[in-house]
């Protein structure tokens, strides 16, 4: 069965919503009105349930038919602290925001398959459709989950998918294992000692030890992770100093450490505080740590991956792909997959720019094709 004949029909009406979506972006936690957009579109496809405010602005809606398994599906709505210099007619009205990851899309997407999953209602059991919050950075996913999402919506599977920019439109992806990275960062102040600059041995050098513990740092990679696993340590700012003729007092640091793999980042993360206090020592200089975790790998389960790979086939054809090498980017749906069994899968965007450009739009081509996907996820799993 190809793209849901039903689905096809309204495509006009989910370019409408998503055009909407995208002239009116908000950035996360503010997403007032896309939500209440959100809710009003539940409100006329009559979903059964529509809860507000959990994890903030997120939005949850049920559909129930009779007693059955619970399938969740999820969709991100925030914007990014972008300047749009794409000109659509609906390029965004909210200056210096923009939807430059495809929200707009995703969250278009699933109201598709709450649109079209509440008129037919062909399955047994219940969909939870999940309009999350805050997904560019600030965790809407792990605010939802603290807040009791699945404790007032408790789910057996969980799926959610991304647009990707360069895979060929509409062609969907999903593979099981790990998809997107862990993605940590670090700030460092390493505390020194001034002098005059033709006078370094008055000085405790902070620019040279920090030269030092950037150096350093590459060695975990290179010498301490196995070579077999992933792994990124990036020092991406160094700021020290202002002037030609003085050693500065202090320098700071910062960057972002990225895995796929737990125990990997538990090893760099010891190593990290292990390199740079004796490099720092070793200098008769102190260093100053602030390490702030950030989303966890976002790893699918391998038995829900198979069955998101056939329900893809089935709705796509050849367009579809169980091969897709993972990224260094992260992404917080990491958390839901933590709780529950799921799969996160990537649909074609096409030759369009990258996500966070300003000139990236969503592909309105692939809106049927990804509400076909997420609405034969939720008929396939709960009518077996
Ligand atoms: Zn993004
Ligand atoms: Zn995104």
């Amino acid at each position: 069965m190809p793209i849901q004949n039903r689905i096809a029909k309204f495509h006009e009406e989910m370019k409408s919503w998503r055009h909407h979506f995208h002239k009116f972006p908000e950035l996360a936690y503010k997403e007032i009105n896309t939500s209440k957009k959100v809710v009003d579109l539940l409100k006329e496809f009559k979903v059964d349930t529509i809860k507000t405010g959990i994890g903030g602005t997120g939005v949850v809606a049920t559909l129930e038919n009779g007693i059955g398994k619970s399938i969740g599906l999820r969709a991100d709505m925030d914007a990014l602290p972008i300047p749009e210099e794409n000109t659509k007619p609906y390029c965004s009205k909210n200056s210096g925001i923009m939807h430059a990851c495809g929200h707009d899309g995703h969250t278009t997407m699933l109201l598709g398959a709450a649109k079209y999953l509440s008129e037919t209602r062909n399955f047994k059991g219940k969909v939870v459709f999940i309009f999350q919050p805050a997904e560019e950075g600030f965790a809407g996913a792990k605010a939802m989950i603290e807040d009791g999402l699945f404790k007032k919506f408790p789910v057996d599977e969980i799926y959610g998918m991304h647009n990707m920019p360069n895979l060929e439109s509409g062609v969907l992806a999903v593979q099981e294992g790990p998809r997107l990275a862990a993605a940590d960062n670090f700030e460092v102040e390493i505390v020194g000692k001034g002098s005059h600059g033709a006078m370094p041995s008055n000085s405790i050098d902070p620019i040279v030890c920090g030269s030092a513990i950037v150096q350093n740092l590459q060695h975990i990679v290179s010498r301490n992770s196995n070579p077999k696993e992933t792994l990124v340590i990036t020092v991406a700012s160094f700021i020290s100093g202002k002037a030609n003729n003085v050693i500065p007092k202090t320098a700071k640091l910062n960057g972002t450490i990225r895995y796929y793999n737990e125990n990997i980042g538990k090893m760099a993360k010891k190593r990290f505080y292990e390199v740079i206090n004796n490099t720092s020592t070793a200098f008769g200089a102190k260093s100053i740590i602030t390490f702030k975790k950030g989303y966890p790998p976002t790893v699918n389960h391998k038995e829900q991956s198979e069955f998101a790979y056939n329900v893809a086939k089935k709705v796509n054809g050849n367009n579809s792909s169980n091969i897709q090498s993972p990224m260094m980017g992260s992404e917080d749906f990491s958390y839901f997959l933590k709780q529950v069994p799921g799969a996160f899968a990537w649909i074609g965007n096409g030759n369009s720019a990258s996500l966070h450009n300003p000139k990236y739009d969503f592909d309105d081509n692939i809106l049927c094709t990804g509400a076909s996907f997420l609405a034969t996820l939720a008929e396939d799993y709960l009518n077996t």
